[in-house]
């Protein structure tokens, strides 16, 4: 819920700087390896966003996937977990590059 307010608080801020009157899309990145439930953040989202400029918006998702690159062969490998290891290698444990995201990247507003 908290990380929904910190959305809106965001979302409203950059609002108000371009003299909009409503927010009708917030696109948020949601990293697959972010720890966030895509549904339970939608949720939360029709919850909160009553009596703010985004009363009316649509919550959009931008999902990224997980990566991480081998400390040992430099190879980058999708990963689905904090921990995995290189598909190549097998026992070097990937350093998670792409999948933590959490931010707002774009608005759209009247
Ligand atoms: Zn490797």
């Amino acid at each position: 819920m908290s990380l929904v307010i910190s959305i809106l608080d965001i979302a409203e801020t950059q609002a108000r700087e371009a003299a909009a009157r409503a927010i009708n899309s917030i696109t948020v990145e949601v990293g697959a390896l972010a720890g966030v439930e895509i549904e339970a953040l939608q949720f939360c989202f029709t919850a909160a966003r009553r009596n703010t400029l985004a009363a009316n918006a649509e919550l959009r998702i931008a999902e990224i996937p997980g990566q991480g690159q081998c400390p040992a062969c430099g190879r980058i490998s999708p990963a689905e977990t904090l921990v995995a290891v290189c598909r190549r290698c097998d026992d070097g444990v990937l350093e998670i590059k792409q999948g933590r995201e959490l931010r707002v990247r774009s608005l759209n507003v009247d």
